[in-house]
């Protein structure tokens, strides 16, 4: 074989191995996004929960001030009733009130109470919930990195080979790199072996002449279907 050839063939053999690389490097990627979106997802998760706490405390807040509000208006009937200076149906009406106020604020206290037990409840559970996110995103954390660390690898690699593909390259003829450059465009192997007088990436049956040209090995030959350059 001509040794242009067995350059160029070395060059395929190469650009298959960065092929490989690329792939994994786009897979470890997807990893990476992957994780990502995981962590993202449970943080967001974990922020609406505590949006969810946070009405929830507001609530209790509000309920506590309502319960607060009528106490003093309860007082503020009673001591006008106390005073005395006010008349007979005017008197009838505030005892009315006061009953139906002191009713209301019964339920109202029991609201506040059972807010504030929720309040207590959730709120230890939400610290159990960020204590458990923070260890688990810790360990997301510690995998992202890994996974990084395996990427910068696979990158280096990937240059290593890039560069040996360039040296490789340089011992082939500029003209028929050229033509490799451009078949690889089309096909990844821009190279075909001839076997059985058949072009073994099209099938296409050879002619005679051709076949033994490659053979011969002292021109380069295209298969005349694929245009892909013939080795034997
Ligand atoms: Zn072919």
């Amino acid at each position: 074989m001509k040794k242009e050839l067995e350059a160029l063939l070395a060059v395929q053999a190469q650009d298959t191995r960065i092929r490989a690389l690329e792939e994994k490097i786009q897979r470890i990627l997807k990893q990476r996004q992957q994780l990502q979106a995981t962590v993202e997802a449970e943080a967001k998760t974990l922020e609406a929960e505590k949006h969810k706490l946070a009405d929830l405390e507001r609530l209790s807040r509000e309920r506590n001030a309502a319960v607060d509000d009528l106490d003093s208006q309860i007082r503020k009937y009673q001591q006008q009733l106390e005073g005395g200076l006010v008349s007979f149906k005017e008197m009838e009406s505030l005892r009315e009130l006061v009953q139906h106020s002191r009713e209301r604020i019964e339920k109202l206290e029991e609201e506040a109470i059972s807010l504030m037990d929720q309040v207590v409840k959730e709120s230890e559970a939400m610290v159990q919930r960020e204590g458990s996110f923070s260890q688990w995103k810790g360990r997301m954390d510690e995998e992202i990195a890994e996974v990084d660390r395996e990427l910068e690898e696979q990158r280096r690699k990937i240059d290593g080979e890039r560069m040996k593909r360039q040296a490789l390259a340089e011992q082939v003829d500029a003209a028929l790199f050229e033509r490799y450059e451009r078949l690889l465009a089309e096909y990844e192997d821009p190279l075909a072996s001839v076997r059985d007088g058949r072009c073994t990436s099209c099938n296409l049956q050879l002619s005679e002449i051709t076949i033994e040209r490659v053979r011969e090995g002292l021109d380069i030959l295209t298969c005349e279907n694929c245009l892909r350059i013939l080795y034997s």
